[in-house]
């Protein structure tokens, strides 16, 4: 069936790494998975976390500084991915005691193990210093609490103590300039190993002003004979899902119309594409010079004998994932076409944040199609109006049919878990681990050993 637009919606492709690749060109595992899982499912690459994982190790030897990478768990339940860290000798940043929990059965020592957020509570705090793990301590009613559990227990806690960013005043997390300077009057029964932020945003440059700070804050705590010898930097690398050109034309060639029933976001969109991105963001913090300082960072910290912590959520991720959706159904209204999946948005994390994912999905076809674009948004298999996995027009190669696959790419970073909801009593998409079959040019795969 035709459908007419009033222009055509710019596509957006996402990069592609080896391994979705070699998933993709399996169209009949993609296939056979989608049908014995009964539903939509993610589908891990382990390999690529460990490539993205030596990049960053690499960046901080490259640069002559003494470091260590912490994988920041929110960024995907998995086990695989903590499970890789263990065996790469990565630390893992935890915010609960479920994902503490996590970390340790997946093989990562306490002791490697970095614990943020906020207000954490008194049983992920005591067990934190029964496993001799960092804690990132946020405010000074938290760090009355630390100190009187570990006193309890007759032991002395690992601690940063986490700064309010200068440039983000109005963050929840982090003590302010007074909090800090009470807190270092209050470290008696504490192991003060330095200090941490979390920016949001991806400026590296932001990241070296403020990790400048921290190293003069390390100085001065040292002269309180503290051990201060360590700040974290926290996470924030951006990861860079679509080429230059394509996201310069999305933003160029794209209309209110191109979106489903006028939908709108508020929230704007996140920056999909990013020219520095991943372990090269690292470097280029590494590289800058800090407000108020001669020399670049790495020299700094080399300098005072500094190490560096990093803790990459999204970008230890990039490219390590992809989710599956199957089409069950397609019509046309508006001169655009409205596919349905055999799953919800909530499988897919970014309406959370009125916003939505937008690098396209890719359209497995279930047999040979002749080429003509057609533009459709795709919609999940719920009765709400509002659930739509995406609001904007993609401009399929053809138009679907029911039974071929919709495969939206790079989803292994924050669109797996936050939101996911077993709504309407649809399944939560299973995760499936993804790996070269030796001696075979299919992929294998098994699921994940998260509960
Ligand atoms: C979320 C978070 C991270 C990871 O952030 P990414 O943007 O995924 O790299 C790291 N550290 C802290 C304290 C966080 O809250």
């Amino acid at each position: 069936m035709a459908v007419t637009t009033v222009a055509a919606p710019p596509s957006l492709p996402a990069h592609i790494a080896a391994e979705t690749q070699a998933f993709l060109d399996a169209p009949v595992l993609l296939q056979e998975l989608s049908h014995g899982l009964g539903g939509p499912y993610h589908a891990l690459f382990p390999e690529r976390f460990d490539t993205n994982a030596r990049a960053f190790t690499a960046v901080l030897e490259e640069a002559g500084v003494a470091g260590r990478v912490y994988f920041a768990k929110k960024a995907n339940k998995a086990a695989v991915f903590a499970e890789r860290a263990a065996v790469l000798g990565l630390g893992v940043d935890v915010a609960s005691h479920g994902e503490l929990r996590e970390a340790l059965a997946a093989g990562v020592a306490g002791a490697d193990l970095v614990v943020t957020g906020p207000a954490k509570g008194d049983v992920l705090l005591r067990v934190a210093v029964l496993q001799g793990a960092l804690v990132a301590v946020d405010a000074l009613d938290e760090l009355e609490r630390l100190t009187a559990i570990a006193a309890k227990l007759g032991r002395v806690p690992r601690a940063l103590l986490r700064v309010l960013p200068g440039g983000q005043r109005h963050s929840r997390f982090g003590m302010s300039p007074e909090e800090l300077r009470t807190a270092l009057g209050r470290t008696d029964g504490l192991q003060v190993e330095g200090f941490s932020f979390h920016l949001s945003g991806y400026d590296p440059q932001a990241r070296a002003d403020l990790a400048g700070e921290l190293v003069g804050l390390c100085r001065e705590a040292r002269g309180l004979g503290l051990r201060a010898d360590r700040i974290s930097i926290g996470g924030g690398f951006a990861v860079d899902y679509v080429g230059a050109d394509d996201w310069r034309r999305f933003q160029r060639e794209q209309l209110p119309e191109h979106f489903h029933a006028g939908k709108s976001f508020h929230g704007g969109f996140y920056p999909y594409h990013s020219p520095v991105a991943g372990a090269d963001a690292l470097r280029a913090v590494l590289a800058a010079t800090p407000k108020g300082e001669q020399a670049p960072l790495s020299t700094l910290l080399r300098d005072a004998g500094v190490a560096l912590l990093v803790e990459p959520g999204r970008a230890l991720l990039d490219q390590a994932g992809c989710t599956v959706f199957r089409v069950q159904g397609v019509k046309e209204r508006d001169g655009h076409g409205i596919l349905t999946v055999d799953g919800s948005s909530l499988s897919l994390s970014e309406q959370w944040f009125d916003s939505e994912f937008l690098p396209d999905p890719v359209l497995v076809a279930n047999g040979p199609r002749e080429t003509r674009t057609y533009p459709a948004c795709v919609g999940a298999a719920t009765c709400l109006e509002s659930d739509m996995l995406t609001w904007r027009t993609v401009p399929f190669p053809h138009r679907p049919q029911v039974g071929d696959l919709l495969v939206y790419l790079n989803t292994s970073g924050y669109q797996m878990d936050s939101n996911e909801s077993p709504f309407h009593e649809l399944p939560l998409p299973p995760k499936v681990v993804v790996e070269p079959a030796p001696g075979s040019p299919r992929p294998r795969w098994r699921l994940d050993r998260h509960p």
